[in-house]
C-alpha cells in the first residue's frame, strides 16, 4: 500500500487521538518527520489505560510504529514510557531491539506525558511557543493509537476504547469497552462507587473534569473515569464556579509566585507566568492586557492550583479562561516577542518535577492508589455513540431508526470536511433512534 492508501484507510477508520487530545491520525501522519514517539508515559495519577493497552497488544503497537514510520519516513521511532513499568520494558524489548526501536526510560513524574516536554525529553528540541512537535520534526501518537492504526490499515475501525475506572470504586480496573457505552454502566464493571455520595472526573484527576450525568457515554478519546467522595477537596476545587475563583484571586494572591516557579512550561522555558496572570486580575486597561499574555502557553496541566499554590487559589483556571478569551479577541503575544520571550531551560529543572508519589499526598488520593489490571473487553446491550468529532465538525447519520447494523459498520459519515472523521457501529444490533446527532443501537440479544 502507498502512503495515500494508508492515510485513506486511517481516515475512513476514525482514528484520533485517543489519549485525549483526538487530532485525526490521518492528518498528523501527512508529513515527513524524523522522529516518531509513541506516547507510554501516562502520567495522570490513578490511570493504567496506556500501560494495559501495551501490555494487551505489544505486538500492535509495534506494527502501528512501524506502519507510520514507512508513512513519514521517520529514522527513529520512540517508544516512551516509565521505569516504573520495568515488565513492560521487559515485554517490549525484544521486538524493540528487532526493529530498531527506541524504548526512551522516563521518571515517575508529572507531567512526563505533555507533548512539549516529551518531545524536548527524547529529543532535545523544544517546540516553539505556541507550536506543535512537527515545527521540530516531530510526531507523538498515544500508545492507543498507534494500536488503532494497525487495525485500520487491516480495515478494523475504531469501536472499542481502553479505559481505567478508579478511585473510591470497589474493584479498580481497567477495560476495553464498545465506545457508547455509558458511564453508569462503566462504573458497574469496577463493582460501583465505594461510597454513597460520589462524583465522576473524566479523563483524570488533574486535568479531567467533573461531571454529572452518568448517562453520558464513553468517546474515542476518554482515558478513565475516576470517582470521588462528593466532598473530596479536588471535586470541590474542580466546580468551584467561575466568578468565586476569580474573586478569590483578586484578593488573596500575595504573588509569592510559587505557581510560576513550579510550572513545567515556565521551566522548560516557555513565557508562561501563571502569578503575573493572576496579578492581572487586579489591573485595567494595558496593564491588564500585557500581564494577561503570560497566559497563552498554559497546558492547564493544574500543577499550579493542585499543587504548587499554597493559599489554594486557581491560577490554572485563570489562565485558561484568559487563554481563551485573548484567543476570542485575537490578542496575545506577537511572534517576535514570543521569540524574545523564549527563555533558556531553567538550570534547576531536575530538582522541580513532581514526583508522582509527591502528588498523591497533595492531592489526598494516596488511598486511592490501588492497581487497576486489564480484566476483560466488555459486552454491553446498548450504546449511545455520539458523532462529534474535536476537530473538523460533527460527523452525519448514515442510518436511520430501524436499520439492522453490524459491527464496525459506518453510521456516521463525514461530509468533505478536511479534518473530520467517520464513526462505527460499537456492536451487532438495531438503531433505536437517533437523537442529538448521537446514534443510539440496541443489542440483539437485549
Ligand atoms: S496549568 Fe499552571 S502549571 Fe500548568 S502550564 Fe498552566 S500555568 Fe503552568
Ligand atoms: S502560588 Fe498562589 S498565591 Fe502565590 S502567586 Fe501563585 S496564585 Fe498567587
Amino acid at each position: 500500500m502507498n502512503r495515500e492508501e494508508l492515510l485513506n484507510k486511517i481516515k475512513q477508520a476514525g482514528v484520533v487521538g485517543a489519549g485525549g487530545g483526538g487530532f485525526p491520525a490521518f492528518k498528523k501522519l501527512d508529513a515527513n518527520v524524523e522522529h516518531i514517539i509513541a506516547n507510554g508515559v501516562e502520567c495522570e495519577p490513578l490511570l493504567y489505560k496506556d500501560r494495559e493497552v501495551m501490555l494487551q497488544e505489544a505486538d500492535k503497537l509495534i506494527a502501528g510504529l512501524i506502519i507510520v514510520k514507512s508513512i513519514t519516513g521517520a529514522s527513529k521511532p520512540t517508544i516512551a514510557i516509565k521505569r516504573k513499568n520495568s515488565d513492560l520494558i521487559d515485554l517490549l524489548k525484544p521486538s524493540a531491539d528487532k526493529y530498531d526501536i527506541e524504548l526512551f526510560i522516563m521518571e515517575n513524574v508529572y507531567p512526563a506525558g505533555d507533548e512539549y516536554i516529551l518531545v524536548y525529553d527524547v529529543t532535545g528540541k523544544r517546540i516553539p511557543p505556541l507550536g506543535i512537535p512537527l515545527q521540530v520534526g516531530c510526531v507523538v501518537e498515544n500508545v492507543e493509537s498507534l494500536i488503532n492504526i494497525t487495525n485500520a490499515v487491516n480495515d478494523i475501525p475504531v469501536t472499542e476504547k481502553y479505559l481505567t475506572i478508579a478511585g473510591a470504586v470497589n474493584n479498580p480496573v481497567t477495560i476495553k469497552v464498545p465506545l457508547g457505552t455509558s458511564y453508569e454502566k462503566c462504573l458497574e464493571f469496577a463493582g460501583g462507587a465505594a461510597v454513597e455520595r460520589f462524583s465522576v472526573l473524566t479523563g483524570g484527576v488533574m486535568m479531567g473534569s467533573v461531571v454529572s450525568d452518568l448517562s453520558l457515554s464513553v468517546s474515542k478519546t476518554l482515558s478513565g473515569l475516576i470517582v470521588l467522595p462528593e466532598d473530596h477537596s479536588i471535586v470541590v476545587r474542580k466546580t468551584t464556579p467561575a466568578k468565586v475563583y476569580h474573586n478569590i484571586g483578586h484578593s488573596a494572591c500575595d504573588q509569592c509566585s510559587i505557581c510560576t516557579q513550579l510550572c513545567p512550561r515556565y521551566i522548560l522555558g516557555y513565557p508562561i507566568q501563571p502569578h503575573l496572570v493572576m496579578r492581572s486580575l487586579q489591573m485595567t486597561g494595558d496593564e491588564k492586557e500585557r500581564l494577561s499574555n503570560w497566559a497563552q502557553n498554559c497546558c492547564e496541566c493544574n500543577v499550579c492550583s493542585l499543587f504548587a499554590c499554597p493559599e489554594k487559589l486557581d491560577p490554572k483556571n485563570i489562565c485558561t479562561d484568559t487563554k481563551k478569551r485573548l484567543r476570542k479577541e485575537n490578542k496575545g503575544f506577537s511572534k517576535t516577542e514570543l521569540d524574545v520571550l523564549f527563555n533558556d531551560v531553567h538550570p534547576v529543572r531536575d530538582g522541580r518535577e513532581i514526583p508522582i508519589s509527591f502528588l498523591y499526598k497533595r492531592l489526598g488520593i494516596k488511598k486511592y492508589d490501588r492497581k487497576a489490571d486489564f480484566v476483560k473487553t466488555a459486552q454491553v446491550n446498548s450504546v449511545k455513540i455520539e458523532l462529534k468529532n474535536t476537530f473538523g465538525g460533527d460527523a452525519v447519520p448514515c442510518v436511520n431508526p430501524g436499520d439492522v447494523v453490524s459491527k464496525g459498520q459506518m453510521i456516521g459519515k463525514v461530509n468533505g470536511n478536511a479534518l473530520a472523521t467517520p464513526f462505527h457501529s460499537s456492536i451487532d444490533g438495531r438503531v433505536k433512534e437517533i437523537v442529538n446527532n448521537c446514534v443510539i443501537i440496541t443489542s440483539n440479544n437485549s
